[in-house]
């Protein structure tokens, strides 16, 4: 290895993880590439602004204000943030009746109840079982309503959402078993990609590099992309978890066994955003979430209100899960009939066709292969920890997916970009 500030270090992925530990490694004085597949920076964090205003297709909000680096970095950068609340919903049944407040405070306080006996469940079990099977264990023991049913199947889509996965692929065990800032969740209205473009300033950043191959030895490292060859001490890799478990980029030699059992029982989600421009506002203005309980299913279950935060008509269906992956395979007339129907249910024929739509399909992304890591039965949460250990002090590895705190989330891809600049760093000062 090479004195401390020679060493000479190639990060792949211009993506927030990327980026943040391409700021901290060169302010110390190293030397530092990025290699970024995409002709753009940011990865998952995507702002268009085809519309005339910024408009996030990948993450939008800070989740937990309080003691997180990202709130830092968006007063440091003059970022706008809103608060919004998720859980001020204005619902409305399969026949386009609106459900009253007290309604969904009983839905809450059920949902309450189930995740206690869930808790309680998991603490008892010899093997992992899905939070579906959970559920569907806990509801066997207890007499619901049908209407009181349909709700709960409802609320269940949105933590879908939260998941990025059928909650029958994801994990009991593990579920949750992570850390949040406090704070509740604030919307960067103005684009999430202000944050990036600042922490790029001045980082020497390669666009359009695909990188196909990496060699390591004890010399060091040598990546291959799809037009050029690059070779550094030391490479940190913020590949997204979708992109390891591909193989499109090869190691050489392969990755250990432990790492690649890691990346296999770990799981990619899927958020999909299809976002509606009108020519007016039709929905009632006041509530973030509009939501419906829908009796086909699978179908869209809510809209982000946006309007309230750019004046402009335009509500943002989520999904998550295989609906999201779904959603994918069908054209965007398609998409349009498909969301246009539920809404004429509810708001009558009268409403008007969307101005402009726009579809995200971030699990057929090969840049990503989906939205954010997942905990499917089985996977464990030292999987993340296996995923981040560095090869041989050749090969380090950042990204959300390796966050066992923060992970699926910009902030855990954030601090995982200072983790391993850090361990980069005290490296190469004992070398
Ligand atoms: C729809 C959606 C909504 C989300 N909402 C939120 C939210 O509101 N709040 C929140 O905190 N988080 C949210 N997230 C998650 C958050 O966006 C991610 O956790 C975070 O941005 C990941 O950062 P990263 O640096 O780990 O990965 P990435 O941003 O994916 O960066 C990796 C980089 O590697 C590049 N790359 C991939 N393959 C190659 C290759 N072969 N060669 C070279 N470069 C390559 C990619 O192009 C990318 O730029 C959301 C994600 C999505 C998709």
């Amino acid at each position: 290895m090479t004195g401390f500030s020679m060493a000479n270090i190639l990060i792949i992925g211009a993506g927030i993880a990327g980026l943040a530990a391409a700021r901290q490694l060169k302010s110390s004085g190293f030397t530092v590439t990025v290699l970024e597949g995409r002709d753009r920076i940011g990865g998952r964090i995507n702002t268009d602004y085809t519309l005339g205003f910024p408009l996030d297709l990948g993450a939008s909000w800070i989740h937990g204000i309080n003691g997180n680096p990202i709130t830092q970095l968006a007063q440091d950068y003059k970022v706008l943030l809103q608060y919004t609340n998720l859980e001020k919903i204005t619902l409305y049944d399969s026949n386009g009746q609106l459900l009253a407040a007290p309604t969904l405070n009983e839905l809450y306080s059920l949902y309450a109840q189930i995740i206690e006996q869930a808790k309680l469940l998991r603490n008892d079990l010899q093997e992992d079982i899905s939070l579906a099977e959970a559920v569907h264990r806990i509801l066997s023991a207890i007499e619901l309503p049908i209407i009181q049913k349909n709700l709960l199947q409802w609320y269940l889509i949105l933590q879908e959402e939260k998941y990025g996965t059928d909650l029958i692929d994801y994990s009991l065990w593990e579920w949750e078993k992570y850390d949040t800032f406090s704070g509740g969740d604030y919307l960067v209205v103005n684009g999430y990609d202000k944050i990036i473009q600042e922490l790029a300033q001045d980082i020497d950043i390669q666009l359009s590099q695909k990188v196909i191959a990496i060699k390591y030895n004890q010399q060091g490292v040598s990546v291959k992309t799809e037009r050029a060859d690059f070779t550094a001490d030391i490479a940190l890799i913020t590949l997204p978890l979708g992109v390891l478990k591909s193989g499109v980029v090869k190691f050489y030699p392969p990755l250990p066994d432990d790492k690649l059992a890691a990346i296999n029982r770990l799981g990619m989600g899927v958020l999909n955003k299809v976002v509606l421009k009108f020519p007016e506002i039709f929905w009632l203005e006041n509530d973030d979430i509009v939501g419906y309980v829908s009796d086909l299913k699978p179908d869209f279950s809510h809209f982000f209100n946006l309007s309230r935060y750019i004046s402009t008509p335009v509500i943002v269906a989520l999904t998550g899960g295989s609906f999201a992956r779904s959603l994918e395979t069908l054209s965007e007339p398609e998409i349009e009939q498909r969301v246009m129907r539920l809404l004429r249910r509810v708001y009558g024929d009268a409403i008007p066709n969307p101005e402009v739509i726009l579809t995200t399909k971030w699990a057929s992304d090969p840049f990503c292969f989906g939205s954010y890591s997942t905990m499917p039965v089985g996977a464990k949460g030292s999987d993340r920890t296996t995923l981040a250990e560095p090869i041989n002090h050749r090969l380090f590895f950042a990204g959300e997916a390796t966050s066992r705190k923060y992970p699926s989330t910009v902030h855990g891809a954030f601090l995982s970009g200072l983790r391993e600049a850090k361990r980069i760093q005290s490296l190469l000062m004992i070398k």
